[in-house]
């Protein structure tokens, strides 16, 4: 019997072929870049190696120092967190809403104090966060607002992409995500006083790009920084999948309405819980997942191990980690998040998936709460 594997990354033909010579160092770096631009509607964009860079590029352009709070969920990945964690800078975890695993936006306000410097929020599985409010909210405060877009590549909320809200956001072409080049990311600046320095940190504390450029006869030290930019290669294999993003979109969206139509019956009958898509979101597909009731999931895990079908749980909440204990403060008990992270459940999502084997996965679902 084949496997029905979680993920697989996608590959197009003729990715590489096009990359001739290295010598044209930064051509496919800067279309990318260009198209990711244009398509964000931002003022500029920087690849990254991982959108965890682009965190800490973040990070260092808020001039994070020590005691500075970040308001965020705790049900992220640690990147979002530990980026500036590295600076001095303490997450406040607030609880999540539990029809779509976002950032509650009506924990955020009472969150705020006279340390707060941003509000950092994640669109959990490509579907948005109540992002007028919040960005309303970053408004009235002066606070910074961060999207980590990395499960959000191509969604939209009214019209107008997931990444475009910020003033900072970040964008991971990891192979775990919807677009991808083994391992990347990208910073998307849309508040125009981080543009210059941006760049520098990214380059290492540098000046290299004004060099590049031509500004400048010699390139030196002149910020923080590290080497967080994106190679060639990686950058050459990413365009190819920016030139498919809408292709790769309109799959992924295909799969996620197969699976919520399958399965709508059974979260009537209180079964299971699905994904919500909240008003005016243009979700990108980017995971299905169930919440089981307690007790339930590592029995359903098993259940599927055994009929070929590899499904997998999500964040360990930071809150409860050895690290995040000591570095981080929650407000409130973030009874949510410790519930809903337990009884989540992420299905086997890829484009190389075929129907048949979606509808064995719901097939086996429903025979497990027969
Ligand atoms: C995947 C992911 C990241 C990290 O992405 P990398 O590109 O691997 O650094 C950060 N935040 C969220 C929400 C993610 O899902």
């Amino acid at each position: 019997m084949k496997k029905i594997l979680f993920n697989k990354p996608s590959i197009f033909r003729n990715n590489l072929k096009k990359l001739r010579s290295f010598a044209d160092e930064g051509v496919y770096k800067s279309k990318c870049e260009k198209w990711l631009t244009k398509t964000f509607k931002v003022k500029k964009t920087l690849l990254t190696n991982s959108c965890t860079a682009a965190l800490e590029i973040s990070a260092i352009l808020l001039n994070t120092t020590k005691g500075d709070e970040f308001i965020m969920p705790s049900y992220t990945f640690v990147s979002t967190a530990n980026a500036f964690v590295k600076f001095g800078g303490i997450p406040v975890f607030v609880d999540i809403d539990t029809k779509t695993m976002n950032i509650d936006y009506n924990n955020i306000e009472k969150a705020i104090t006279k340390k707060t410097k941003a509000i950092v929020i994640v669109h959990y599985a490509g579907i948005a966060c109540n992002i007028d409010k919040i960005v309303e909210l970053a408004k009235k405060h002066k606070l910074y607002l961060i999207e980590d877009a990395a499960h959000s590549f191509m969604s939209k909320y009214k019209n107008k992409p997931l990444g475009s809200f910020g003033d900072l956001s970040t964008l991971s072409f990891h192979e775990t995500k919807n677009i991808h080049c083994g391992h990347g990311g990208a910073l998307l600046i849309n508040n125009k006083n981080f543009v210059k320095r941006a760049s520098y940190i990214r380059d290492k504390g540098t000046n290299r790009e004004d060099f590049q450029n031509h500004l400048v006869r010699k390139y030196t030290w002149i910020d923080y920084g590290s080497s967080y930019s994106l190679s060639e290669i990686n950058s050459c294999f990413l365009y190819s999948q920016l030139l498919n993003a809408k292709k790769i979109t309109k799959r992924r969206r295909e799969i996620f309405f197969m699976y919520q139509s399958r399965l709508k019956n059974l979260s009537k009958h209180n079964k299971i819980q699905i994904p919500f898509i909240t008003k005016n979101c243009f979700h990108n597909g980017h995971l299905f997942y169930i919440h089981v009731k307690k007790g339930k999931r590592a029995n359903l895990i098993e259940y599927l191990r055994r009929k070929g079908i590899s499904t997998v749980f999500h964040y360990i909440p930071l809150h409860s980690s050895p690290f995040g204990k000591r570095k981080c403060k929650t407000i409130g008990k973030l009874f949510s998040t410790t519930k809903y992270s337990n009884s989540l459940l992420r299905l086997p999502m890829h484009n190389a998936i075929k129907k048949n084997e979606i509808k064995k996965v719901c097939d086996e679902i429903e025979k497990f709460f027969e």
